[in-house]
């Protein structure tokens, strides 16, 4: 890889969004029409992150845009006023400074600004099993980008499999790009009834709305006679040059079940991208289930470190709409913070803030429904790899466990699993599982680059000083 063309440029603002998904530009938007200087990086080509990414203009043109609302949002934040630097990967921070890397430009860029709004958003939760590593066994956020972005099925017999909600409107989506869904199987029993309890029954009660969209998906996919079995794991795919078949079993063992496929969508939720707001020094704590880690902050995304800001699904997995109010929420902080006052304007706040603990009512309600069954990682063979990215093998990483390195970096470091290209974005929980068996209770640590840089821009950013003989630059 070369080394950035053009030394390091070196950014001011009032505001710096890292994320372009809603949380981010609810965020960068509000800030920006209150009149501050807005900088939003993110990643991707356009604005819109995992819920409002754009299709390519070819797909639009004939089966139009699926998420207009998105759309205005980022039309809205372009007009704001706020810069929007696409194509930009936040990888590290030095002190306060976000150290990002303009890929378009090869150029390294150091960003200084009185308020950092961290929206990174959440990945998709993988348990390894024997034969994930087979083409054609994907996650159910792949399956879903290719049915509502490309219009492609991932393949023409699929397998649903993992738990949470999210594995009903996948469903859905691939039958409308003409795929069989041959079963969801749900590791839970959310939709037996007794399955959540009469409390989580009652409680379901109160979010009428939220219920009627699951009922909508489970009744579509009655209709296409598509079987939503429960209580149910995958424990095998078996295939040759793709999956072809995938054993089922019952969560506490037994009952097996086969399903000739040629796609496997698994996941088992979400886990919030915490890195960047651990570097930055954000206090946050550990779930001791599944050595996720939770960032302590309000309801406007402020966390322990003043003008630190961690919003949308970062701050907890809660869904679009939820995202959306945290970004917006942080801004309102955030301006009234600019303008030297102690409180953000109260009415309108206080209905933002009620709607958004209502909507995380329900996700902490959906947490409790759809436990991710980590306790598989537990009986997982010793000859199944847990880390993709450096081919180590469960085995290896129980040994490195068992010698006496008893905690998970130690682990880490032995085996090299999570060392890899992923950074164990992939293969987090099952190595901290793993690893915890040694009685390990703190979380994977959170390093730099968090996502990979070209060699030549971390050097630059080594140099004292902005190496941009223009000086800093004012958004
Ligand atoms: C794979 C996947 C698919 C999903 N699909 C759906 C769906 O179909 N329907 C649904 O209701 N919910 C879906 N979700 C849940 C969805 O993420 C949220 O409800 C919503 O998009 C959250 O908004 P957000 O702004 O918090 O995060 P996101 O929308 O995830 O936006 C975060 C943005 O930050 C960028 N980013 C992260 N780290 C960096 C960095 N270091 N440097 C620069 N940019 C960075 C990301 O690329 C992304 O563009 C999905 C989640 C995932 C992980």
């Amino acid at each position: 890889m070369t080394g950035p063309a053009g030394g390091t440029a070196v950014l001011r603002a009032d505001v710096a969004v890292v994320g372009g998904g809603p949380a981010g530009m609810e965020a960068a938007l509000w800030c920006a029409r209150a009149g501050l200087a807005v900088v939003v990086l993110d990643e991707h080509e356009d604005l819109g992150g995992q819920y409002f990414r754009r299709r390519h203009p070819a797909i639009r043109a004939v089966h139009g845009d699926h998420r207009p609302e998105g759309t205005a949002l980022a039309e809205a934040v372009r007009a704001s006023g706020a810069r929007v630097l696409t194509r930009h990967v936040v990888w590290g921070v030095d002190g306060r400074a976000l150290l990002a890397h303009d890929e378009e430009g090869d150029r390294a860029l150091r960003v200084e600004a009185g308020h950092v709004v961290v929206a990174t958003g959440a990945y998709e939760r993988v348990l390894p099993f024997p034969g994930w590593e087979l083409p054609g066994v994907v996650t159910p956020g792949l399956a879903m980008h290719l049915a509502t972005m490309d219009r492609v099925a991932v393949g023409s017999r699929v397998l649903l499999a993992g738990s949470g909600p999210f594995l009903l409107p996948v469903a859905c989506a691939l039958l409308e790009v003409g795929a069989r869904v041959v079963a969801v199987v749900e590791a839970g029993r959310p939709y037996r009834p007794g399955g959540p309890g009469v409390r989580g029954g009652v409680e379901a009660l109160r979010h009428p709305a939220r219920l009627a969209e699951l009922g909508g998906y489970l009744a579509r996919l009655a209709r296409h006679r598509v079987p939503v079995l429960q209580d149910r794991v995958v424990a095998e795919a078996v295939g040759g040059a793709r999956v072809a078949r995938v054993r089922t079993v019952r969560t506490c063992g037994g009952g097996d079940r086969e399903f000739e496929v040629d796609a496997l969508a698994v996941g088992y939720g979400f886990r919030p991208a915490t890195e960047l707001v651990r570097l930055l020094g954000a206090r946050t704590v550990v779930d001791p289930r599944t050595g996720d880690v939770v960032i302590a902050a309000g309801d406007d995304g402020a966390t322990s470190v003043p003008g630190l800001y961690a919003v949308g699904e970062l701050a907890g997995v809660a869904g679009v709409h939820a995202a959306r109010l945290r970004g917006r929420l942080a801004a309102m902080s955030i301006t009234a913070a600019a303008a030297g006052e102690t409180r953000a304007d109260g009415r309108e706040r206080e209905r933002l803030r009620r709607r958004l603990r209502r909507l995380v009512a329900f996700a902490s309600l959906t947490g409790r429904l759809y436990p991710p069954p980590v306790e598989m990682v537990d009986t997982l063979p010793d000859e199944v790899h847990v880390c993709r990215c450096e081919a180590v093998p469960a085995g290896r990483v129980r040994a490195i466990a068992r010698t006496g390195l008893n905690d998970v970096h130690a682990v880490k470091g032995g085996s090299r699993a999570g060392m890899g290209l992923c950074q164990a974005r992939e293969c987090g929980t099952a190595l901290w599982r793993l690893a915890g068996a040694s009685g390990s209770t703190a979380p994977l640590p959170a390093r730099m680059p968090v996502r990979p840089v070209p060699t030549g821009v971390v050097a630059d950013m080594d140099r004292s000083g902005p190496a941009d003989p223009a000086g800093p630059e004012q958004v």
